[in-house]
């Protein structure tokens, strides 16, 4: 694996691959790796000739700058994984590759209802941080495939506006959500979590199977009701716990019973905050 941490250093070793005919695949990631990353870095090596993982903390997107400072760092161990997955670059930028001009200047982008909702309404900010940094990582990195995950359900539907409004020439590639054993979503975040919180973490998932579970048409106030009460009786401080179109996201409070629909959760365990998804009616 090569490491590059110029962004024109590894344009212009893309560049030349590209026109050999190359196809470039890309899997950004905050770092703090774990089997679910690794997971998109697999899907794309079997579709590309070429893949390519970035670690960079993204100071944007963090509308805490607790949640920021507290991110995990484990760069050593993620080029040990990186290395051993096969992966064949990695881009490792600090701030000045990634804003060059500093971040007070960077335009905003339109993303109309889906910065009003679930993580939109939450996380203030956090999808132009998501969009920021992308924008630049895909004019960096001139990649074929870009490669995200599911378990961030509306960041995908949020870069897919982007890709589309920015006239970007990447196809995206959505993985789904690697769990762990015992169904909790990996995430890098988990590994902040203390013994008894990481038990109490499943509780999301096995909320999130209730509810694929006991949907039914009609009204779902009290199916949701029940939903909030499992997990605040498991000791979370819930942001929310919602069904939407799973679509665009519009938010469901009466099914009709064909519309196909996503359960989304975003929740407190102490100071961490977890977030997970499943589709209820398709796959
Ligand atoms: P992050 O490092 O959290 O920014 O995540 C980098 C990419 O990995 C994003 O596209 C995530 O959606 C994806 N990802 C995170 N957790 C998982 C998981 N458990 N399974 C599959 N993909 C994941």
């Amino acid at each position: 694996m090569i490491l590059f941490k110029k962004a024109s250093d590894i344009n212009a070793h893309l560049s030349e691959l590209k026109r050999n005919d190359s196809s470039i695949g890309f899997v950004p990631t905050m770092g703090a790796l774990h089997a679910g990353h690794i997971s998109l870095i697999n899907s794309c090596r079997e579709k590309n000739n070429i893949t390519v993982c970035s670690i960079f903390v993204n100071p944007t997107q963090f509308n805490d700058t607790k949640d920021f400072e507290n991110y995990p760092s484990t760069l050593e161990e993620d080029i040990n994984m990186l290395e051993k997955s096969g992966c064949d670059l990695l881009f490792l930028p600090d701030m000045s590759e990634i804003y060059p001009d500093g971040i007070k200047n960077t335009p905003a982008y339109d993303l109309g209802y889906l910065e009003t909702v679930l993580e939109g309404k939450f996380r203030p900010g956090h999808f132009q941080g998501v969009c920021k940094v992308v924008h630049q990582l895909l004019q960096i990195i001139p990649c074929n495939e870009l490669f995200i995950g599911q378990k961030d359900y509306q960041q995908c539907m949020v870069i897919k506006r982007l890709i589309e409004s920015a006239n970007i020439h990447s196809k995206i590639i959505i993985c789904p959500t690697l769990r762990e054993a015992d169904g909790l979503a990996m995430s890098s975040r988990n590994m902040r979590l203390t013994e008894a919180n990481r038990k109490a973490a499943l509780q999301i998932f096995e909320t999130l199977l209730y509810l694929k579970d006991n949907l039914s048409a009609g009204d779902l106030s009290s199916l949701l009701a029940k939903a909030n009460a499992k997990l605040s009786s498991a000791g979370f401080k819930i942001d929310y716990v919602s069904i939407a179109n799973a679509d665009n996201l519009q938010l469901i409070t009466e099914w009709d019973g064909q519309t196909k629909t996503v359960a989304v959760i975003a929740a407190f365990l102490g100071d961490v905050r977890l977030i997970d998804n499943m589709l209820l009616n398709s796959n």
